[in-house]
């Protein structure tokens, strides 16, 4: 009802794209036909846009990137199956994505597809359809006849309910907020896959509803362990594309399928024979550990302690991280491996007059980005060390405390971004370190100690100027505020 100036409920002859699809098919060879009344097509009109990178209810608030094409191919089902029909596509941008587009574009011309600059305003049913648009070219009103119309209404993903659905409702930050996830979660659609996860029975999603993944490094990579999402399911996508896409996550796959054969960690810690353990005697059973763990690794057992399964775990060590009472370790990296890592590091006396910071940089991004920065001779201060983590979820605030009071003068923390257009490997790693670190606030004001002496950055694998940059702003800042009382 929201698109109702297209008439689409109004008319046989108003068509979406993929409902043209199957009307095409089902004459096997033959003219496509009108569902009204089975006379054979002699004039179509391809509506593009509809209801897509759209602010208003009801509508997708993106564009799937593909209709354009997809209406150029239909064209030219007109132009082969139909003779001398006449076709016309309104659009307002025309995309035609990937390298071929152009091509396809101009063979679609070469063919007589005729390429109208027009904003529709209305579609009028009848006998005859009226199309009436506005011409983007002229800046003036215009309609045109035709037999057909056919509708780029734009891809939406086929999901299950968002297992974090309940979890957005309780972190809203406003009321707004709140009663949106609220919304969310009471239209949630029926489960699809079934999975037995305490975090929910279906892949955890991004904004739009698309299966949630690193976009750039691993797309194919889901939030549940070996389960890998391909084509439209990962973003809008055509036939071809997603064929490819799915060869694509089926690589992935074997070889997620051989790493868990071997003990070995699937991505990105790919062949790391380590896995997270516990204390049981120490842990309090507070859930922390269970419920930031990205990928639903943990769960509970009767008496409530955390049960870590380790072919879903990707060896983040958020859990670790997070751990309150510090009981959760990997054989070859720990709480106490790197604390001592950090005790290790010759702190200057006073008389020295030397300043000393922690840099507490991420493996997959932020310390690539300083090694490279490093050969292309980009200057670092000296004051600095800096000791690589898996990911900023694996960083405890036991560091950091312990740091200050051993007389550390400033501390700087290098994640990936966070967010909806996160970059962290580890999807939530970086988010939970930022919400984490929120709190060291607190710590700095018991020690009596400034808060610029503790920054939270987010970077990213091309930051190679950024990054020392962010490094150096600590040295200034510390000559600014004066060596950690710690020391005296
Ligand atoms: S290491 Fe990461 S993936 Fe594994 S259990 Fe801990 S938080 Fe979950
Ligand atoms: S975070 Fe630590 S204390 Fe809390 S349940 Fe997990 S292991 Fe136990």
């Amino acid at each position: 009802s929201e698109l109702s100036q297209y008439n689409y409920a109004n008319s046989p002859d108003i068509l979406t794209n993929e409902e043209l699809e199957k009307l095409a098919k089902a004459t096997d060879g033959g003219p496509i036909k009108r569902p009204s009344d089975g006379k054979v097509v002699r004039s179509v009109a391809f509506v593009q846009n509809v209801g897509q990178n759209s602010t208003e209810k009801g509508q997708l608030p993106y564009h799937s990137g593909i209709g354009d094409l997809i209406a150029i191919k239909q064209a030219m089902y007109f132009k082969e199956l139909n003779g001398d029909c006449d076709t016309t596509i309104l659009f307002d941008n025309l995309r035609t994505p990937g390298a071929p587009g152009e091509d396809f574009y101009r063979s679609g011309q070469e063919k007589m597809v005729t390429f109208s600059k027009g904003r529709v305003t209305e579609v009028v049913p009848g006998p005859t359809l009226q199309v009436k648009f506005k011409d983007l070219i002229l800046n003036d009103n215009a309609s045109m006849e035709c037999d057909l119309v056919v509708l780029d209404v734009g891809m939406m993903p086929n999901t299950g309910p968002d297992p974090y659905a309940q979890l957005a409702v309780e972190e809203a930050e406003d009321e707004a907020e709140k009663e949106k996830a609220r919304a969310l979660l009471a239209n949630a659609p029926p489960s699809i896959l079934n999975l037995d996860y305490r975090q929910g029975t279906d892949l955890p999603l991004l904004k739009y509803g698309f299966t949630d993944s690193h976009f750039i490094c691993f797309p194919y990579e889901t939030r549940r362990t070996g389960i890998y999402a391909a084509g439209p399911q990962r973003r809008p996508m055509d036939m071809r594309q997603a064929a490819d896409d799915a060869a694509g996550a089926a690589m992935k796959a074997i070889q997620a399928a051989e790493n868990a054969g071997r003990g070995m960690a699937a991505h990105p810690r790919a062949g790391d024979l380590s896995f997270p353990s516990f204390r049981k005697e120490g842990c309090t059973q507070c859930k922390r550990c269970t419920v930031e763990c990205p990928f639903g690794a943990i769960n509970e057992d009767e008496k409530r302690y955390p049960m870590f399964n380790e072919s879903r775990c990707r060896r983040c060590g958020t859990c670790m991280g997070a751990c309150p009472v510090r009981v959760i370790s990997f054989e070859n990296y720990s709480i106490d491996t790197v604390g001592q890592q950090i005790k290790n590091v010759e702190v200057p006396e006073e008389f020295e007059e030397k300043p000393r910071i922690l840099v507490l940089a991420c493996e997959n991004d932020a310390y690539p980005a300083l090694d490279q920065a490093g050969m292309n001779g980009v200057e670092i201060n000296p004051w600095a060390r800096v000791i690589p983590v898996r990911c900023l979820g694996s960083v405890s605030l036991s560091w950091v405390t312990d740091s200050l009071n051993s007389g550390y003068d400033g501390i700087v923390l290098l994640g990936c971004s966070k967010g909806d257009d996160y970059q962290c490997h580890f999807v939530r790693g970086s988010a939970m370190a930022h919400e984490r670190m929120s709190k060291v606030g607190d710590t700095l004001k018991t020690l009596n100690l400034e808060p610029e002496r503790v920054k939270v950055y987010e970077v990213a694998i091309t930051d190679i100027e950024r990054a020392p940059k962010l490094i150096n702003d600590m040295a200034e800042t510390v000559k600014q505020i004066g060596l950690s009382p710690f020391k005296f």
